[in-house]
């Protein structure tokens, strides 16, 4: 089956209640354990229609946000989700209290049962008002942003499409097509900072219905974080702070000297070499035919599975009107298969993305036989391992896609991998100051984070740009859509990088060990993950360093003068 013969329905909100209430009910009256067994089976087949059908009507969504029905169907599901909880909830409780609990959890596995007992401390049917709003306040953010129309030198293009302009090699290009793009945030900034004011004190007083401290206590329990603390984060940050500042500081010196730029402002750093960035050598059908011989030669399995995904037009990477931005793997129960999204502009980013997704999709679909659709995939930093390893994996057949600028690329993307860590951190900890302190204004907020942001990176220069300096955490969408969620590819980056560090030695060794990783989907929880995957935990004092001195050595190693 392909993507497009699944069809987009309109969720029956009062025929899916019923159905998990019959299934609770029936759940309640077993009389042995079999028959508790084969009811909890039912319910995961009831999951996932009913996620088969909300994530194909998002994928559509977020293809097109100017598509009517399809909005129409998107803002019911964001109603309809939150009014499903209550029974799911029940049905959950009806697990844990039942006689045959013992015989479930030998069956499913403990996992499933700390998953629950979790999501009874992160619902109360008093929420799911909350719940709604905060999706209907997600979806207004998506829109502004998804909604830009730039005009540019004569042409229309959105935050995703204008990007390419911000890297050009010609400075007047770069600084002009930023103003385009600061400017569009600026003409909507009150509007920004209201859906995020208001995304604020919803979750706050989701927190405080549900009896936590505050909301960052509420979102790390969303997001599955059973095994380590928002104290165990900030300590991470200090090591990010202390060991990798001073390293992306010589870097960009290095950089700006490249670029031949005496005074370079932010913006400048988009640009990696004077004579231009690594450009890949195709448009996006061309870079899928480079995928598809990669994974033939990367494995058996990757090849195969790639070509289905392009045959089942499980793709979608061009940038186009109403598209919105980013690029996200999601997974679709029905077809047992991933769907990647994505906004290819021309530029390096676009094979950063594909090999990025197809790590996260890899993962979905090794997960696939894994009968627990909540073991499927792990907490969000496990599945970033998972994709930002592959970037590194995929490193050996670069030159199919960028020719001859094929260091250029692997240098590049190696700077970027350690240039993103401070700023990784700088989006945690703003958002760990905002959700501590749910009153302050927008422009307190704005000006916590040019503070933050100067920790940080200190070598920003802002001259003529002052709006960005304490604005730009705006176009970060998981600040408004997931919070607390963006540390998670610092965790992860570390980990891709004692990846990258194994294969660096042994490429065989390393690719068996990553595909145990993937297969073991989230049947643990993050720490536990790592463990039996033999990883290093990144929360350890000295980890980080561990991984960043070697590739420091492999940075060196590089003649980026002659590129
Ligand atoms: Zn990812």
């Amino acid at each position: 089956m392909k993507f497009d013969e699944l069809k987009a329905r309109k969720p029956n909100e009062k025929k899916l209640i019923t159905e998990i209430n019959t299934l609770t009910k029936e759940l309640k009256e077993v009389k042995d354990a079999k028959e508790a067994i084969k009811v909890v089976q039912k319910s995961f087949k009831l999951s996932d229609k009913i996620d088969t059908n909300f994530t194909v009507i998002s994928i559509h969504h977020s293809i097109n946000t100017n598509d009517k029905k399809i909005s129409k169907l998107s803002d019911i599901c964001d109603e309809v989700g939150p009014k499903l909880s209550p029974a799911s909830n029940e049905f959950d409780h009806a697990i844990m209290d039942s006689k045959f609990k013992p015989e479930l959890m030998k069956k499913f596995g403990e996992t499933m049962f700390a998953r629950i007992e979790n999501s009874f401390k992160i619902f109360k049917p008093e929420i799911v008002p909350d719940k709604i709003k905060e999706n209907q306040l997600v979806n207004k953010y998506q829109q502004i942003i998804a909604g830009a129309q730039i005009e540019f030198r004569g042409q229309t293009y959105n935050l995703s499409s204008i990007g390419k302009f911000m890297s050009d090699k010609d400075r007047d290009t770069r600084l002009e097509a930023a103003k385009a793009y600061y400017g569009y945030l600026e003409a909507h900034d009150s509007e920004l900072g209201q859906v995020y004011s208001d995304l604020v004190n919803v979750r706050t007083n989701i927190a405080k219905i549900l009896g936590f401290k505050n909301a960052i206590e509420y979102e790390y329990h969303c997001l599955g974080r059973l095994d380590y603390s928002a104290d165990d984060v900030a300590k991470y940050r200090e090591q990010i702070y202390k060991e990798v500042v001073p390293v992306v500081l010589k870097i960009r010196k290095r950089q700006a000297k490249r670029i031949g730029v005496k005074k370079p402002i932010f913006v400048d750093y988009n640009l990696e070499f004077a004579n231009g960035n690594a450009k890949p050598a195709g448009d996006s059908a061309y870079l899928v035919k480079c995928a598809s011989k990669m994974y033939h030669e990367m494995s058996p399995i990757t090849g195969d599975f790639f070509d289905k995904m392009a045959n089942d037009n499980l793709l979608d990477l061009d940038a186009k009107p109403g598209k919105m931005t980013g690029g996200y793997m999601t997974y679709i129960s029905k077809l047992k298969m991933p769907f990647i999204f994505s906004n290819s502009n021309g530029t390096s980013s676009d094979v950063d993305t594909l090999t990025h997704e197809f790590g996260h999709s890899f993962q979905g679909y090794l997960g696939s036989t894994i009968k627990v659709p909540g073991n499927r995939m792990p907490t969000l930093e496990a599945c970033e391992i998972d994709s930002m390893s592959m970037e590194f994996f995929a490193w050996p057949w670069m030159n199919l896609f960028f020719n001859e600028q094929a260091d250029k690329y692997r240098y590049a993307h190696l700077c970027g991998a350690l240039t993103f860590l401070p700023y990784g951190c700088e989006v945690d900890e703003f958002q760990h100051w905002v959700y501590e302190n749910p009153e302050a204004t927008h422009e307190e907020r704005c000006k916590k984070w040019a503070e933050i942001d100067h920790k940080y990176r200190p070598d920003f220069d802002y001259t003529g740009f002052e709006y960005a300096q304490g604005h730009l955490w705006m176009r970060q969408a998981h600040i408004y859509q997931t919070p607390f969620y963006y540390i998670d590819y610092c965790l992860a980056q570390v980990l891709a990088l004692e990846f990258k560090c194994e294969m660096d030695k042994n490429r065989e060794k390393a690719w068996s060990k990553y595909v145990k990783l993937l297969k073991m989907g989230g049947k643990y929880p993050f720490l536990t993950l790592l463990k039996k995957a033999h990883l290093r935990n990144p929360f350890d004092n000295g980890n980080v360093k561990k991984v960043v001195r070697p590739q420091i050595k492999v940075l060196n190693s590089f003649d980026d003068s002659k590129m």
